[in-house]
């Protein structure tokens, strides 16, 4: 059977960034940037006034306790409509071109109006002070942005700034998530005898989302192959299609066949791994000129659908957004007390991290492995910060040992 490591690999290797696309800019957060972007002009455009105040040649007030006269006034959105005479000076504000001849703009506050002069008393006035030349930012034609730039808050007010009404990206994946199993029934309904609640969907749901992709929820699927057949070949036209349930031994664990009748390439089915041994993953049929969907079946209960997203589906979401779909990192921890592991599979135990407040020993984090009892328990997950990471094998851990702690985003 596949190690997590071995299975990751083959993940990475079967998946490919998405093709870019043109979106409008505001449709573009988070987003991996597919074009150089340059500059359509000056930045700033004109030499720009910092502050409200006025506009003067730092020369004519060299010295303290000299007095200009002010000439026009410049609003933020005018031109000036001359350049400055001798010895005068602009009421200009904030963001306002100042006229030429301008070397610097002594702030309001520090000045003095009478009547048409303004007097300028000790206040010391450099040249270039409060004052922002054209093109002091970068230049018509500058590179503002590179292929590759992941499309932050700064970076799309960036983009703004020099035009970009759409930018060329690689999209979002969109993923397809399709719940399977006869004894499920919708969040707002009461289960009948044998019937649990669809707790995977929205939580899965919810990890594409927070992984950077588009999620689309299918309605819950019966354990019967027509109707399984015809689900999945909806979702084998998503980018990543997440079927939920139906890939263990069972007699009604039908999704694997239903995968590969229509076409499916199975890649591996079992990953040696607790909780989530049974994933399957495959590649769908090509869809036209994009490439098949990356097929992930994770196991029903719902630590093993969330361990397998986080090991698996998260890193595949990444490359094809464009990144570079590195396994998430995990950190080395202190265990907080014994722990008795018993299995023959690395074992993912819902854990947190502790302060460690009055520790010396500050270089490593603390992990307390939370109370829990198995994959079917999301309860004991709610405040897990991410899973303590056991190896195969029965043995006592020490308070102090150090285990590998995934985190959870
Ligand atoms: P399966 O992988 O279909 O064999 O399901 C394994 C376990 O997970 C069973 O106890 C199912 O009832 C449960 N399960 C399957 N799908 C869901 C779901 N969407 N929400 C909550 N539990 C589920
Ligand atoms: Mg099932």
């Amino acid at each position: 059977m596949l190690t997590v490591d071995e299975a990751i690999d083959l993940v990475r290797r079967e998946s490919r960034r998405l093709p870019a696309v043109s979106v409008p800019l505001a449709e573009s957060r988070g987003c991996i940037l597919a074009e150089k972007v340059v500059a359509d002009a000056d930045q700033p455009p004109f030499d720009k006034a910092l502050v409200d105040g006025y506009a003067l040649r730092a020369a004519d007030v060299e010295g303290g306790n000299k007095r200009l006269r002010v000439g026009e006034t410049v609003l933020a959105g005018q031109v000036p409509t001359r350049a400055l005479g001798p010895r005068e000076a602009a009421l200009v504000m904030t963001g306002a071109p100042v006229p030429s001849g301008t070397d610097a703009v002594l702030m309001h506050e520090h000045a003095e109006r009478l009547d048409g002069e303004v007097h300028v008393g000790t206040a010391s006035v450099q040249a270039g002070q409060n004052l922002l030349p054209q093109g002091r930012v970068c230049r018509a034609g500058d590179p503002v942005l590179f292929a590759g730039a992941c499309l932050t808050p700064p970076r799309l007010g960036l983009l703004a700034s020099v035009g970009k009404s759409h930018a060329r990206i690689i999209p979002r994946p969109r993923v397809a998530v399709v719940p399977t199993g006869d004894e499920l029934v919708e969040i707002g309904q009461t289960p009948g005898p044998g019937q649990i609640r669809n707790s995977n969907a929205i939580m899965l749901e919810a990890l594409a989302i927070s992984a950077g992709a588009s999620a689309q929820v299918f309605p819950i699927v019966r354990d019967e192959p027509a109707a399984l057949e015809s689900c999945v070949r909806a979702g084998l036209e998503f980018d990543v299609l997440v079927i939920n349930g139906g890939v263990s031994a069972g007699q009604r664990d039908l999704v694997p066949a239903a995968l590969e009748r229509l076409g499916a390439r199975p890649v591996f089915h079992k990953v040696r791994v607790k909780p989530g041994k049974p994933l399957w993953f495959g590649v769908g049929p090509s869809r036209g000129d994009l490439p098949g969907a990356r097929v992930f079946g994770l196991p029903g209960n719902p630590v093993s659908s969330l361990v397998g997203f986080v090991l698996f589906v998260q890193p595949c979401l990444q490359i094809l957004a464009g990144g570079e779909g590195q396994p998430t990192e995990t950190l080395e921890a202190r265990l907080a007390g014994t722990f008795t592991h018993r299995g023959d599979r690395p074992t993912y135990h819902p854990a947190r991290l502790l302060k460690r407040e009055g520790t010396t020993d500050s270089a490593w984090p603390v992990v307390e492995p939370l109370n829990w009892v198995g994959s079917a328990d999301l309860l004991g997950v709610a405040d897990a910060e991410g899973f303590a990471v056991f190896p195969a094998g029965d043995r006592v851990f020490q308070a102090g040992e150090i285990v590998r702690f995934l985190p959870l985003r």
